[in-house]
């Protein structure tokens, strides 16, 4: 190599380390920072506008990236003939293969859904959600039909309690309590101080005393 070509050389040098500093840095920034999920709100077959709008509206307050997509059919394949209803799992897999890596859709029905339990074969059901997955699914066909909006949005949070991973709770006035067949919103408050801290670690937040 020649003398005279030895300052460009050291001044391209100079350049490309400061170039590999800097993909260095934004390597470790994307590391660092790391892309909240979105959770989608999925509105199936005629879903109530209003009922999924009051969701949202909520849900913004204790989790704040929240979409609502256009609403779609119900997935036939989804569809129990002998009951005319929904199986619920039939439904969170269709959910589960149309959401992005990283994010959860909760799919929204007016319709009965229902899914196998012990001694059931097709067992009506408010919501099932994985445990923790991509996706979840309620309904407001069992709620009390005078005041659904306020056990729809418990509903909701319970069933993306269980996407996040958290299992049924002991607490009566969790959020996360077990339904055992029956309907028990109207008695649940507030998520219990272990299943809150659990979502503020995945960046909920609950701030006032009516959201906790
Ligand atoms: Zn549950
Ligand atoms: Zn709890």
């Amino acid at each position: 190599m020649n003398i005279p070509y030895l300052p460009s050389l050291l001044a391209f040098c100079i350049l490309c380390c400061a170039s590999c500093e800097q993909v260095q840095k934004r390597i470790d920034k994307a590391i660092q920072v790391k892309k909240p999920f979105i959770i989608i709100i999925q509105p199936l077959g005629d879903m109530p506008v209003q009922h999924v709008r009051h969701v949202q509206e909520r849900l913004k307050k204790v989790y704040p990236h929240v979409r609502i997509k256009q609403s779609i059919e119900l997935p036939s394949q989804a569809y129990y003939h002998p009951r005319k209803r929904y199986r619920a799992d039939s439904l969170i897999r269709f959910l589960k293969d149309r959401t992005a890596e990283g994010n959860i859709t909760i799919g929204m029905t007016s319709s009965d859904i229902s899914h196998t339990t012990g001694s059931s074969v097709d067992y009506g059901i408010m919501g099932l959600g994985y445990q923790p997955g991509k996706s979840c699914v309620v309904s407001t066909f069992r709620l009390a039909k005078k005041n659904i909006p306020s056990q729809f949005f418990k509903l909701c949070l319970h069933e993306l309690g269980h996407t996040q991973g958290l299992p049924h709770c002991p607490e009566k006035t969790c959020y996360m309590r077990d339904a055992e067949g029956g309907n028990h919103f109207d008695e649940q408050t507030a998520f219990c101080k272990t299943c809150r801290e659990y979502l503020e670690s995945r960046n909920w937040h609950f701030e006032s005393p009516t959201q906790k």
